[in-house]
């Protein structure tokens, strides 16, 4: 791997030496330390806290307690293999495969360095734990008959369940542009979205790289759903397939997409790789995840996002009849 990303444009971290001055003392490695590992032990205290209150508040209930930490680990196991799958299975092919044998080329020239990698896992796995937290929520929202979970039937038959698919994307890429936004908010981005933005040229590994606020916030959105919204439990996997697969391929750093996919109006309504690339290299633009519609309407693409995709995906565009009329 080449050396760490460093952001090309609207850079707000430059670029870090590994070596102090001559002369001035290294600061003391515990301080980097405690500011890790402080706020996460809050988090796990603040974790015990809210347990603690649900079990009082559900009378004390031992098999609905014994069921929520199935339900944790549960979650938690099943969200690791999706990550590991889906971050490692893209890594591999992208990086170690098709990158070496010259099929595909980057997005940025600068690749991500090993530390780069490390750091972006430990805080993805690291968000996998708050995805639980949030698994138990949902599971308890349902016992207090709060969530409206529907069973039964085959749903791949029923219109309803797709128009619920379609909802919930619709309305995770609205809720995601605005905590997005408020995230990029001076304090929010000082204290908890600077974390993702480590990242100026992130690898798939990056998918869930979140501070434990910003991972909560981003998966407290599937119980407010389910208030609202009655789902099958399928239609939680599904709208979950796609929020890997966008959330994989938007920090993928190689572009997926044809050349003439921003020139079509049937596709150019869907975000790209080169979209989420440029905010994580430029910062102040390109907030949505899944559909340019907010981008749109509210000024937020990046002047020159046409113009990127454009020179990111010429090389393939070897012939310009593929393009659609
Ligand atoms: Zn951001
Ligand atoms: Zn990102």
């Amino acid at each position: 791997m080449s050396a760490a990303s460093e952001p090309t444009t609207g850079s707000i971290d430059p670029p870090q030496s590994t070596q102090p001055p001559r002369g001035k003392r290294s600061k003391p490695v515990f301080v980097p330390f405690l500011k890790t590992v402080v706020p996460w032990l809050s988090g796990l205290f603040l974790f015990a806290v809210t347990i603690t209150v649900l079990d009082w508040g559900f009378g004390w209930n031992l098999q609905v307690v014994s069921r929520a930490r199935t339900v944790f680990a549960a979650v938690y196991v099943t969200n690791l293999i999706r990550y590991v799958v889906a971050a490692g299975g893209a890594f591999l092919l992208f990086y170690v495969v098709l990158r070496r044998i010259g099929w595909v080329t980057p997005i940025q020239k600068k690749l991500a360095a090993a530390p780069d990698m490390r750091r972006e896992i430990f805080y993805s796995i690291a968000s996998l734990a708050v995805f639980a937290g949030v698994g138990v929520i949902v599971y308890l929202g349902k016992v207090a008959g709060v969530l409206q979970f529907y069973y039964g039937g085959n749903p791949l038959t029923d219109y309803y369940f797709w128009f619920s698919v379609v909802a919930m994307i619709l309305i995770h890429d609205a809720w995601f542009y605005w905590s997005h936004r408020l995230l990029h908010t001076k304090l929010l981005y000082a204290k908890v979205h600077r974390i993702h933005h480590l990242s100026h040229n992130p690898t798939p590994w990056a998918a869930f790289a979140f501070h434990p606020i910003e991972a909560f916030v981003q998966a407290i959105i599937l119980p407010l759903a389910a208030i609202v919204l009655p789902m099958h439990p399928l239609t939680v996997v599904f709208w979950m397939l796609y929020m890997t697969g966008m959330n994989v391929f938007g920090h993928l750093g190689f572009e997926l997409f044809p050349h003439w996919f921003l020139r079509s109006r049937w596709s150019r309504w869907h975000n790209t790789g080169v979209h989420h690339n440029m905010h994580h290299r430029c910062v102040s633009s390109n907030f949505g995840l899944y559909f340019n519609f907010w981008d749109l309407w509210f000024g937020t693409n990046h002047p020159d996002y046409y113009a990127e995709f454009e020179r990111v995906t010429a090389a393939c565009a070897k012939d310009a009849s593929d393009e659609p009329n």
